[in-house]
């Protein structure tokens, strides 16, 4: 484990984010997404799961050939076949990794891999010193991680190092942990596995009880310098850990958390909106960063703060993170104040007595009608002389 403080992102919006429902996008798109994931600053890019299909394996392949910048990682099961396909895929990449995995919980071994333990031992030492034959950076992730015999578990990692991984990866696969849980796991590992000061950590987290974002955070603190995660947190079932809300707790809790990063904050909205574009749904609109409602103020109380000093109810700017829309929402909650700086954005400099009229129609209009939107406002202005 490496002892500084930079924090590596691993986007996996085109491998685990793209297989979940809903999220399929075409060849073109993918390409086009993933040189957007390369403008936004991330260390290596989940391309795909080249053995999948072919289409998958042209993606993987396209995105190695032109995208530059991160690091192109494929994944593959611990198989030959799924090697060599990978392999194959990221060859044309600048820099590539081979990301193997292979579960080791015991319910995973018997009931869908239908090996022993030593089995799986021998597997993961074959395959990781096969990936290592094409490529030097090789990731190892132990699926379900964080329900294996947290002694077998131990094992599973030196093996993996002594075969030649260079990161290796353990997933909370099904998005069962508590943040200290999966601390703990990762500081057992640093004190007992030989040899992991010489490899990188990594923390996989789904959202099935809302906590991957919790345990990513808890993951770095715990000494893992890689997080995976995916743009508006698209992955399997609830999803991965949302990235932006990793660079923002990141970002907005430096005085916390000392650690370095390479994200360009200016680029996760557009980079959420243009996803949202390629796949068949948006960020939710109270979702954290980037959904539409991230940065908006209904009530007349807060609006009236934020447009005295934004910090009042803000603890990043909008534009810090790329936010072009509306934030000060009009409707029943809002003030006078909120509706004269609206009509002085829109080009009107009203005197206090007309102020007073036209917010007297306004909120009479606020009852009946549940959005305002700046027409709404301009025809007030029309519908009878501003001043009776
Ligand atoms: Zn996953």
């Amino acid at each position: 484990m490496s002892s500084n403080n930079r924090v590596i992102f691993f986007d996996t919006t085109l491998r685990d984010g793209e297989q979940s429902p809903g999220c399929t996008m075409h060849h073109d798109e993918k390409l086009r997404m993933a040189h957007t994931i390369a403008d936004l600053g991330v260390d290596v890019l989940e391309a795909g799961f080249p053995i999948a299909s072919h289409g998958d394996f042209d993606s993987v392949q396209s995105i190695a050939r032109s995208v530059r910048g991160p690091r192109i990682a494929a994944l593959g099961r611990a198989k030959r076949e799924d090697i060599e396909a990978a392999a194959k895929a990221v060859e044309p990449a600048e820099k590539s990794r081979i990301h193997i995995f292979l579960s080791t919980s015991d319910l995973h071994l018997a009931a869908k891999l239908r090996i022993t333990r030593e089995q799986a031992i021998d597997q993961i030492a074959e395959m990781v010193a096969l990936a290592k034959s094409y490529c030097a950076d090789i990731e190892f992730s132990p699926e379900d991680a964080t329900r294996t015999d947290p002694d077998f578990l131990l094992k599973v990692c030196e093996v993996a190092i002594q075969a030649g991984a260079t990161t290796l990866n353990l997933p909370d696969t099904v998005g069962y942990c508590l943040p200290e849980e999966y601390g703990a796991m990762f500081r057992r590992v640093r004190e007992k596995v030989p040899g992991i000061e010489n490899v990188v950590l990594s923390a996989h987290c789904h959202d099935d009880l809302g906590l991957a974002v919790a345990n990513s955070i808890a993951a770095i603190e715990a000494g893992v310098r890689q997080v995976e995660c995916a743009i508006n947190g698209i992955g399997e079932r609830a999803g991965n850990a949302a990235l932006e809300e990793i660079a923002a707790i990141l970002m907005v809790r430096k005085d916390k958390l000392h650690y370095e990063n390479s994200i360009v904050m200016e680029k996760l909205f557009p980079a959420s909106q243009e996803l949202s574009r390629y796949i068949s749904f948006g960020a939710a609109p109270n979702k954290a960063i980037v959904g539409a409602n991230a940065f908006a103020h209904a009530s007349g109380i807060h609006q009236h703060g934020v447009l005295a000093n934004p910090l009042t109810y803000e603890i990043l700017t909008p534009a810090s993170v790329g936010y072009n829309g509306q934030h000060i929402v009009l409707g029943k909650h809002s003030g006078r104040r909120a509706l004269e700086h609206r009509l002085g954005e829109l080009g009107h400099k009203l005197s206090k007595e007309e102020i007073g009229v036209v917010y007297e129609r306004f909120t009479a209009l606020a009852d009946r009608k549940k959005d305002i939107y700046d027409q709404d406002i301009l025809a007030l202005l029309k519908s009878e002389p501003a001043v009776a």
